[in-house]
């Protein structure tokens, strides 16, 4: 990336989190001089609250292998398909519609907090220097100042506001749902392969399921599975207030699967939590941001991962969408060669990592959010008999611009099932 008798470019990096941290560390190993500024300390974060359900498939697997990030690929649970249930609508407890299909390879959720303080010893073992601050505006300067490149990659922090929303790609304006994570152990396994089990509550909201590697005390790690639930604001599921400690907020967990997907209730009856940080509750607002910020001394800096767009977790696309940024950038910072990182090559990356990939993403996830239309509906009640178009849909996961061509109008879903179909009827 330089020749031999220049120094390193320098790169300053805000947020140790799936984005930042993977990308500080791809660009250590390119001979960068990197710098991480973060607010929380690997033991802030072993010892903290869960932040998220981090399944992330194959392809953002795949980035983190290329990068030599992989360290828990050998311990942690491969999930090998996605499962969809919608519950029959007369209170029944039957399932009115189940289908599951193998994904093309499997996905994994390591637990952020095992994960972030792995990857910050392994930043530093690259060589990178890695910094605990607050940064605010006049640290953004500060950084600034002294590199030539600063990326802010604060997830959920509220530095990222900074950024300012991009209206025109943001059509979702406020929360649409109310969200919440339990971490357990002891849940029994379906009769089929180990799935993402996604369900379908019409007007209540969704709940998902999958195995996971979380922490075990001050250095161990144990299996656990992680209940994702995304209750429709105001409804029987959005519920959480009343839930002041862990053990009420299992509690309510699992009230909600007796409600509304006994077959989820049965086998996780007797489930305990992994710990009591292993729960989570709060709402996200959709967000594409402008991906640059100017400083009030007129230097720039430029968004990554969630700080750039963050969407609703329903999808479980966040995680992944963060490393596919950072393979992005990765690759347009070593393009870029030592060329200046200006505005335009800044707004140009990450356009071009929006309009072809990550906009797909958005408006997928974005659909979900609302009441399915007829062909949706149909797409996937068909899957159920259709075993190619289940794989389809299922395998959408890995790369939603997949989608383009059948989920958004009745013909491209008429066609999907058509050709799901031919097979079958030759
Ligand atoms: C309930 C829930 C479930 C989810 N489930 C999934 C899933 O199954 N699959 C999936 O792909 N995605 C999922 N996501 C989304 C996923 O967790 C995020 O998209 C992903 O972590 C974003 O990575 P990031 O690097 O952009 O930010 P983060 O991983 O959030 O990292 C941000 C970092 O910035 C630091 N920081 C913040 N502010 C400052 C500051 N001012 N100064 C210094 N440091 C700062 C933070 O401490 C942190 O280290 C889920 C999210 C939620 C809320």
């Amino acid at each position: 990336m330089t020749s031999q008798n220049q120094a390193p470019r320098s790169i300053a990096i805000v947020g140790a989190g799936q984005a930042g941290l993977l990308l500080g560390c791809a660009l250590l190993d390119q001979g960068y001089a990197v710098t991480l500024v973060t607010n929380r300390t690997p033991e802030d974060v072993w010892h903290g609250r869960v932040m998220s359900s981090q399944f992330i498939f194959d392809p953002g697997l795949q980035i983190e292998r290329d990068f030599g990030m992989n360290q828990w690929e050998a311990q942690c649970p491969n999930t090998e398909g996605i499962g969809f249930s919608i519950p029959a609508p007369d209170g029944s407890g039957k399932q009115a519609l189940h289908w599951h299909a193998r994904l093309r390879a499997p996905g994994q959720a390591v637990d952020q907090r095992i994960k972030m303080p792995g990857w910050m010893a392994e930043f530093q073992r690259r060589g990178g220097e890695l910094r605990f601050e607050e940064v605010d505006i006049a640290g953004l300067e500060r950084l600034a100042a002294g590199h030539e490149l600063v990326l802010l990659a604060g997830g959920k922090g509220e530095i990222v506001n900074l950024l300012g929303r991009d209206e025109s790609r943001s059509p979702v304006k406020q929360p649409m749902r109310q969200l919440a994570l339990t971490y357990v152990k002891g849940m029994r396994r379906f009769d089929y392969f180990e799935c993402v089990n996604f369900n379908l509550i019409p007007g209540v909201g969704e709940y998902f399921v999958f195995p996971s590697l979380t922490t075990k005390g001050d250095n161990d790690t144990q299996v656990c599975d992680i209940m994702v639930f995304e209750g429709v604001p105001g409804g029987p599921m959005d519920c959480w207030q009343d839930a002041k400690t862990p053990e009420q907020h299992l509690e309510v967990s699992l009230n909600i699967l007796k409600t509304f997907l006994p077959w989820e209730h049965e086998r996780s009856r007797d489930c305990e939590l992994t710990d009591a940080n292993g729960i989570l509750s709060g709402r996200v607002t959709p967000a594409v941001r402008n991906p640059v910020l100017t400083l009030p001394s007129g230097k720039l800096v430029m968004g990554l991962g969630d700080a750039a767009i963050v969407n609703d977790p329903i999808t479980g696309q966040g995680s992944n969408n963060a490393t596919k940024s950072a393979g992005h950038y990765y690759h347009a910072i070593l393009a870029r060669g030592n060329q200046p990182f200006d505005a335009a090559w800044m707004r140009h990356t990450f356009d071009d990592l929006y309009d072809n990939n990550l906009s797909a993403v958005a408006r997928w996830t974005n659909s979900l959010l609302f009441p399915p239309p007829e062909h949706v509906v149909n797409l996937l009640g068909a899957a159920q008999q259709l075993p190619t178009l289940a794989s389809r849909i299922a395998n959408g996961f890995n790369d939603p611009r997949d989608y383009l061509p059948f989920w958004f109008d009745a013909e491209g879903a008429g066609k999907a099932i058509e050709q799901a179909a031919a097979p079958m009827a030759a």
